[in-house]
């Protein structure tokens, strides 16, 4: 029931011959049950035909425009054919200081600029080691639910990426993704158990070709988004198809 998505993070990578090259490839494939969606630099969206290819940005600013110097606003994605918008990736929360209410304060700007929100939550090693998963997770969520309506919470996707496993080789294992994943739909059925059924939860954290399939396989594992592997072309195809 749930159509599942493969994003690719570029993070601070890419240039335009990577665009090119990712532009033809994802152009010729035929992912008919799934959506990929390619997250480059801002400075790269506008070299991919936003007709064909889906496209998402990393970041952007709470203020709708003015005097915010180096911001970039909703409005400015969406112009550029941006559909989606991750939001909290954990580089942003630890290097930029972001707060689970100013991420929950960018998610209210994107879902009302009809952007859809990845919304990444998880953990540091330190609070798994301290069984505390489950409470780090919860709050990172609440403070996003506690500024959207149950409605909107239909238009929002969740990115589980245990800040371990991220760049790390080290992901987690098929299990380890499932329990928490499990744990974030019945966390969010708390607020709208139908937009919880409904949501897309994806895992991120050292997915590659050889591993996507068996994370994907997981039931509320509905996609993944992808670091490193994403700025191979072949190995973002591939795990592509293991989710279509
Ligand atoms: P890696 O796939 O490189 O571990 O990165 C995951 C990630 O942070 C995607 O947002």
């Amino acid at each position: 029931i749930r159509r599942p998505i493969v994003a690719g993070n570029w993070k601070m990578n890419g240039n335009l011959s990577l665009v090119k090259q990712m532009q033809e490839a994802l152009g010729q494939s035929q992912l008919e049950n799934m959506d990929s969606v390619v997250c480059p630099p801002f400075t790269l969206l506008s070299g991919f035909d936003a007709e064909l290819i889906k496209l998402g940005a990393q970041n952007l600013s709470v203020y709708p425009n003015g005097a915010h110097t180096g911001e970039i606003s909703a409005a400015m994605l969406q112009d550029l054919g941006c559909q989606y918008v991750i939001l909290g990736h954990s580089e942003r929360r630890a290097e930029q200081f972001e707060s689970n209410e100013l991420v929950a304060d960018k998610v209210q700007v994107a879902l009302a600029a009809g952007l859809t929100p990845i919304v990444c939550v998880g953990e540091p090693l330190e609070v798994r080691q301290s069984g505390k998963v489950f409470d780090y997770v919860a709050s990172q969520l609440d403070a996003v639910t506690q500024v959207i309506s149950q409605q909107d919470l239909l238009n929002v996707v969740i990115a589980y990426e245990p800040i371990w496993a991220i760049g790390t080789g080290n992901t987690a294992t098929p299990e380890q993704a499932q329990e928490v994943h499990a744990f974030i739909r019945v966390h969010l059925g708390k607020f709208c158990q139908d937009a919880a059924a409904k949501i897309r939860i994806l895992y991120g954290g050292s997915v590659n070709a050889a591993n996507a399939a068996q994370i994907f396989a997981q039931p509320d594992v509905d996609g993944g988004l992808i670091g490193g592997a994403s700025l191979k072309v072949e190995d973002f195809l591939a795990i592509c198809q293991a989710a279509n």
